[in-house]
């Protein structure tokens, strides 16, 4: 008896294969699905796997069928006669009957002993399978790196994966706890949290000029008031530059959302009294220098003084690893923020992301993938960028 093993995507190749091979008369011992195995294999659809059987002598002798071999020995005429009392029919019968039966006995006797040479592998199999595990270890840690995963944090991570890795654990194991762990340093995104208690929500956009802060600001205020039909009010205490000002002026127009422009702080009071009747009120600031500490003491008080219930600190994703450190160091005054994450669209790696996290352990909150207004941002997703940052970017 030949016992194979054959794969197809889906069922129907895999018979294929079986009936290609084997022959019609083959017999399936068993079917399954199987995750494939490989790096960028184990997040698509699982494969699937039958064991299929066939008389070795199958074609060399008289074709009765596939059951031909030691275990259906053909009706000798010995046996025959020891039958000679019962009818002729009845001996048939118990003869086939017997057939069957010892059959799937010795089927399953089998597939048991496939299935357990399957997860008991020969020392010389181990060897290949604990040096695939060691170079997929590497593997995915320089697909962090490749994704502009700090240095230390990527290394941190891959000692938690060595440590969870057991000598039983196989390679989409190893890509399962890594997901796990990246997605679990990424968290739950926060959205906008509304206030309840019927006074307007203020938030406030910090953040280096260019990085989208303005047009985030916008697509956010169209989300609300388009979508949840709340009262949004826009003000700008960007007036270092004149375009910044025109800029939100000009989505208030398109979106019929008021909008007041302070030129200093002492105004801030002024312009949210006038949004008092507001559901949400809006807060775009200047992008500053991190190396200016008079701006940043600005901005300290204008949050301060408008009692924020949230701050947004907007990044761009294509923002250096270096300057990042430098731009969060400098937001650090802040007593609590969430973070947004702009231009998805512009780069292919998203480290940056996870760099932040782990560093300020503040929540993700949004990330834009476009210029677009309103389309361009999403609630960020986790399951995305964990697997982005998982998969090879090269
Ligand atoms: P601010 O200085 O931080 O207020 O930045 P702006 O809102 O003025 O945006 C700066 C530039 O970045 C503009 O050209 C925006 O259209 C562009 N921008 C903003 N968000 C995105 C985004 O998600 N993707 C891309 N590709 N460009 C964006």
């Amino acid at each position: 008896m030949k016992i194979r093993r054959y794969i197809g995507k889906d069922a129907q190749e895999a018979m294929l294969k079986v009936k290609m091979d084997l022959g019609s008369e083959a017999v399936i011992l068993n079917t399954r699905k199987i995750k494939q195995k490989g790096l960028l294999k184990m997040f698509s659809k699982p494969m699937v796997e039958v064991l299929a059987a066939v008389d070795e002598f199958y074609g060399q002798k008289e074709k009765n069928g596939p059951f031909k071999s030691e275990m259906a020995t053909p009706v000798s005429d010995k046996k025959v006669e020891n039958y000679n009392k019962l009818d002729e029919k009845e001996e048939k019968l118990a003869l086939l009957e017997n057939k069957v039966n010892n059959m799937e006995n010795v089927l399953q006797k089998i597939y048991e002993q496939v299935s357990q040479d399957n997860t008991k592998p020969s020392p010389k199999v181990q060897q290949t399978e604990e040096k695939q595990k060691i170079k997929a270890i590497e593997l995915f840690y320089n697909n962090l790196l490749k994704n502009e995963v700090d240095g230390h944090i990527a290394k941190q991570i891959m000692d938690v994966i060595q440590s969870k890795v057991s000598d039983t654990s196989s390679i989409s194991d190893i890509g399962a706890i890594l997901y796990k762990l990246i997605s679990g340093i990424l968290g739950k995104p926060q959205t906008l949290k509304l206030r309840e208690d019927g006074k307007p929500t203020v938030v406030i956009f910090v953040g280096p000029t260019g990085v989208g802060k303005t047009t985030t600001l916008a697509k956010i205020a169209a989300e609300y008031s388009l979508n949840h039909k709340k009262k949004v009010g826009l003000i700008t205490a960007d007036t270092y530059r004149i375009a910044a000002v025109e800029q939100l002026k000009t989505y208030g127009e398109i979106l019929g959302i008021p909008v007041e422009v302070i030129y200093s702080i002492n105004e801030i009071n002024d312009a949210m009294d006038k949004f008092k009747d507001k559901d949400i009120i809006l807060i775009d600031t200047a992008g500053r220098s991190h190396r200016n500490k008079t701006q940043f003491d600005e901005l300290k008080m204008l949050v301060e003084v408008s009692s924020a219930d949230e701050v947004f600190l907007v990044l761009s994703t294509t923002t250096g690893m270096r300057n990042c450190r430098e731009i969060l160091a400098s937001y650090s005054f802040l007593k609590d923020y969430k973070l947004i994450f702009t231009k998805l669209d512009e780069t292919p790696s998203l480290g940056i992301i996870l760099n932040a996290r782990r560093l300020t352990n503040k929540n993700l909150s949004y990330v834009t993938v476009g210029q677009s207004v309103p389309d361009d941002i999403e609630v960020a997703n986790v399951d995305k960028i964990t697997k982005k940052l998982i998969g090879s970017i090269s």
